[in-house]
């Protein structure tokens, strides 16, 4: 018989899917490479993060039998943290801000989570930030802990020991850039510093949504991308390991995530079109040679009534509509 002892074990060895028609669209000579991590069963990358962090707790004694995981998300860490608290016996409250999508606040309560959602863009220090909420509430529940996924060191740790292997072994040592959006910075650091080991050449390239501080830290303000930018650096952020960070604005996000589902039949979130963006700007020009891998974090599942919906695009996507009726591309013909 081969199975899993239970659904844990099923998370990584997500597969790597050519990009052939955007690689032929924007004229690459490079293979582009994107490692779907909606195949992940909580449907991200995230699941990766979330089930080393609870395993690392529970060793170090900071989670008890019976014990609450609370932790601000915008949704799939949370959802990663929902299945190791169900296989594990525990209680999990997901602390969310309010611009996240219905869809992953739904999500989330039907995983067994408890969802507290507080309001958009206050900054980390004001009591009733996410990060605030979530750090009283850890605080005073008996029995809580709080992963803190920005500083703790298992985030990182999961992609060094599974992402960036995973990488490495599927493109058999060939990969030459490895291109990640940065949230945590969880999957830039730790797949970015294992690629690097292995072959000091590797370029690792952040992507970055025009609004955050990684690309731009004189100019932070909001933007409609779910999961990625920051406006603090996070304990997890590592700039040692970054070659180069990529800027790209919600625009350029969102329709290259409604081109990876209309060309390459990816259905992914709105941080994958982003990252994959940054992956066709940086394969630009490289030779046939050159292996360049994007990791595209989660499902398009979470964002039906969004990045998938003509008029929210339309109205919060910086999208025209005259956009939504011609093919877009990243390079035009004249560049
Ligand atoms: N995209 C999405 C949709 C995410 O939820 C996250 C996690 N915040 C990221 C990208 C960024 O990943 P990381 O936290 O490892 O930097």
């Amino acid at each position: 018989m081969e199975y899993y002892e239970n659904v844990l074990e099923a998370v990584g060895d997500t597969p790597l899917v050519r990009l052939g028609r955007i690689e032929a669209d924007e004229g690459i000579s490079a293979c582009l490479l994107a490692k779907a991590e909606y195949f992940n069963p909580g449907g991200s990358v995230k699941d990766r993060p979330a089930v080393k962090m609870i395993e690392v707790a529970e060793k170090a004694g900071l989670l008890k039998p019976g014990g609450t995981i609370v932790e601000p998300t915008s949704g799939n860490t949370g959802a990663g943290l929902a299945l190791a608290a169900a296989v594990r016996g525990y209680k999990c409250i997901c602390v969310m801000p309010d611009k996240t999508s219905r869809e992953k606040q739904d999500l989330l309560r039907a995983l067994g989570a408890e969802v507290v959602v507080t309001p958009t863009g206050l900054t980390p220090e004001d009591p009733e930030s996410y990060y605030a909420v979530a750090e009283r509430l850890a605080r005073e529940i008996p029995g809580g802990f709080k992963p803190g996924q920005y500083e703790n060191p298992a985030n990182p740790l999961a992609h060094y020991e599974t992402t960036g292997p995973e990488v490495w072994r599927q493109t058999a040592g060939r990969v030459t850039h490895f291109v990640a959006g940065m949230g945590t910075c969880g999957t830039i650091t730790g797949a970015g510093h294992y690629l690097k080991e292995q072959n000091p050449e590797v370029k690792v390239v952040g992507a970055d949504p025009e609004g955050s501080i990684f690309s731009d830290p004189g100019n932070v303000h909001s933007y409609a991308v779910e999961g990625v930018g920051e406006d603090f650096y996070p304990g997890n952020h590592d700039p040692a390991v970054v070659d180069e960070v990529i800027q790209v604005d919600d625009r350029e996000s969102f329709l290259m995530t409604r081109r990876l589902m209309a060309e390459e039949g990816l259905f992914v979130g709105g941080s994958c079109g982003m990252a994959a963006v940054a992956a066709v700007r940086a394969a630009r020009g490289l030779p046939e040679s050159a292996v360049v891998v994007v990791l595209l974090p989660d499902t398009g599942r979470n964002y039906v009534s969004k990045v998938f919906d003509d008029e929210w695009l339309l109205e919060h996507g910086g999208v025209s509509p005259e956009d939504l009726t011609k093919p877009h591309r990243v390079f035009e013909e004249e560049d």
